[in-house]
C-alpha cells in the first residue's frame, strides 16, 4: 500500500494537488490547511468537510501525530521543557521560555546529530533521522495547545542541524509563515547552523528575513576544528565570507554563538582575535557559559572571565549579550535530557 500523505507536512499547494486528485475543490485545501494549523489532529473534527470528503481523505491521508511524554517546568521562570514520543517511538525535546515580549520555543530539527561537535550532548550517538516539517511545526503547535497561549517566536536550536535538513526547514519556514497557518513572522524565527556554507549561502540568495545565528564558538581554526568536525570542510574564513554575504544580502544582523569553556577559548587573547576576525560584519555576540555535559571534557568559562571577554567585544565596538540561563533548576542542557530519558526506557 502506497503511503499516507501526513497533512501536516502539506504547503497549500500541495494540499491543492492532493484534493484535485480525489476529484475536490481547490478551495478545499485552504480550508485543510487552516484546521491543520488550529491543532487539529482528527479529519473528522474538520467540520466544514462533508462526510465523504473526510471519508475520501482518510483513505490517501493522515494526520501526523506526537504525544506530550513529560513536561519538566521551572519553579524560578516558568521554562518549560517538553518531551515529545513521535510515531516511530523516537524522542525529540524542545522547549518553551517566557519572555516580556512573548512565548518563544525552541524547536529539534533531527533525532540526534551528526555533526559531531565534541562540546554537545545532542550528537554523542549521531542522528538517527531528520523530522519532517509537520514534525518540527508540530512542536510548536503541541505547545501552543498545551499552554493554551500563542508562541511568537521559534528558534530552531534544539537537537540536530537544520542546514543538514535544509529541504524541510525551508518548507517549516513556509508553514508557520502562512497567513491561514500560525502566521508567525520570518523575522521571529531564528535558525541556527554549526556552518554549512552552501546552505547559508542559499538562504542568503532567497533573501527571507529569517534570522540567522552562527554557533562560532572559536577565534581560529586550530581550536575550531578541535571542537567542532564542521571547520575542517569549511574553514572560518570562509564561512565568515559567507555571513558576510548573508548580511550583505538581506541587510539581516547575524547573531554569534560563542559558547565559553574554560581555558579552551575565553582568554582575553581570544577575545582581540575574535573581534579582529568579525569586525566587518554586522553582528551580535551571544555568550553562552558552556552547559556542562557528562560526557564531556569541558568545563564553563569562570564569571569573570566572561565579563572581561563581553568587555573587550564591547570596547571595540562589537554587540555582546551574556545568555541568562533560563530553567535552570530543569537543566539538562542541549539534548541531555532526551538521552536520560531513553536510557531509563532502555534500561526497562
Ligand atoms: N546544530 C545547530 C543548532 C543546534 S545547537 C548549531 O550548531 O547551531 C544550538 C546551540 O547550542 C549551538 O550554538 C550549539 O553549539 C550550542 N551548544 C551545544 N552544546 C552546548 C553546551 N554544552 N553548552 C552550551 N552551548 C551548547
Amino acid at each position: 500500500m502506497k503511503d499516507k500523505i501526513d497533512l501536516k507536512s502539506c504547503t497549500i499547494k500541495e494540499l491543492e494537488k492532493l484534493i484535485e486528485s480525489i476529484g475536490e475543490k481547490k478551495f478545499r485545501a485552504k480550508q485543510i490547511f487552516s484546521w491543520i494549523h488550529k491543532g487539529v489532529n482528527d479529519i473528522d473534527e474538520m467540520s466544514n468537510l462533508s462526510k465523504n470528503l473526510r471519508a475520501k481523505l482518510k483513505e490517501h491521508a493522515t494526520i501526523g501525530i506526537m504525544k506530550i511524554e513529560d513536561v519538566l517546568i521551572s519553579k524560578i521562570d516558568g521554562t518549560r521543557k517538553y518531551l515529545f514520543l513521535l510515531e516511530d517511538e523516537n524522542i525529540i525535546e524542545s522547549v518553551l521560555m517566557k519572555y516580556k515580549h512573548g512565548n518563544s520555543v525552541c524547536v529539534s530539527s533531527q533525532v540526534g546529530c551528526r555533526m559531531g561537535c565534541n562540546f554537545c550532548a545532542s550528537t554523542l550517538e549521531g542522528v538517527i533521522r531528520n523530522l519532517s516539517a509537520g514534525e518540527i511545526l508540530d512542536q510548536v503547535l503541541s505547545i501552543q495547545k498545551d499552554i493554551g497561549e500563542r508562541v511568537s517566536n521559534v528558534v530552531i536550536m534544539g537537537s540536530g542541524e537544520p542546514f543538514d535538513n535544509y529541504e524541510e526547514i525551508l518548507k517549516f519556514f513556509e508553514l508557520i509563515n502562512h497567513p491561514e497557518g500560525l502566521n508567525i513572522s520570518l523575522r521571529n524565527i531564528t535558525v541556527s547552523t554549526c556552518g554549512l556554507v552552501p546552505e547559508i549561502l542559499d538562504l542568503a540568495d532567497k533573501k527571507l528575513q529569517v534570522t540567522l545565528a552562527i554557533s562560532l564558538h572559536a577565534p581560529n581554526d586550530d581550536i575550531r576544528s578541535k571542537m567542532m568536525p564542521i571547520n575542517r570542510k569549511y574553514p572560518l574564513d570562509e564561512l565568515l565570507k559567507a555571513c558576510k554575504t548573508y548580511t550583505d544580502q538581506t541587510n539581516k544582523r547575524i547573531t554569534f554563538e560563542y559558547a565559553l569553556i574554560r581555558d579552551v577559548n575565553d582568554t582575553p587573547k581570544h577575545a582581540k582575535e575574535l573581534v579582529k576576525k568579525i569586525k566587518n560584519i554586522l553582528s551580535h555576540v551571544n555568550l553562552i557559559p558552556l552547559n556542562k555535559v557528562d560526557e564531556r571534557e569541558y568545563d564553563t568559562a569562570k564569571a569573570d572571565r566572561i565579563k572581561t571577554f563581553q568587555k573587550i567585544l564591547k570596547n571595540n565596538g562589537i554587540e555582546a549579550t551574556i545568555r541568562r540561563e533560563l530553567g535552570s533548576d530543569i537543566h539538562a542542557a542541549c539534548g541531555q535530557l532526551r538521552r536520560k530519558y531513553a536510557r531509563n526506557r532502555n534500561n526497562g
